[in-house]
């Protein structure tokens, strides 16, 4: 009797540490499904469109476009004034982030560092236009 693969340990797994560590030296890091090709912007163990555990690394593009956008205005105790988050369109995939300078949907943004917030790094995107 042979003991089961353990399919977490495949090439290619990134694990959220991995993908905090990329974030703070300026890349951002995906996770793409072998099997259907569907990417994420966060690791992720299964894809969720077919539930493949075979998801492997890949850079996303660093220029990406405003889909939706909020500004919170009643911001957790640790910060000053408003500010403004958004979901950011990078490639087939999107990732929620912070948003500098009153960027509106439909924005052409870049990544342009990161901000510590809770329980980790997040993301900053400013306007590109
Ligand atoms: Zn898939």
């Amino acid at each position: 009797m042979s003991e089961p693969t353990d399919a977490d340990k495949g090439p290619g797994h990134v694990k959220y540490e991995d993908w905090r560590e990329h974030l703070e030296t300026g890349t951002l890091l995906g996770v793409q499904c072998q099997s259907c090709g569907a990417v994420s912007a966060t690791p992720k163990r299964a894809c969720s469109g077919c539930g493949s555990r075979e998801m492997a690394a890949i850079e996303l593009p660093e220029r990406g476009t405003v889909y939706s956008e909020t500004t919170i205005n009643v911001p957790p105790e640790d910060f000053d004034g408003t500010y403004q988050v958004g979901v950011v369109g990078l490639g087939e995939t999107r990732l929620l982030a912070r948003l500098r300078g009153a960027v509106d949907i439909g924005e052409t943004v870049m990544f342009t560092g990161t901000i510590v917030e809770g329980d980790g790094p997040g993301p900053v995107f400013e306007s590109a236009e």
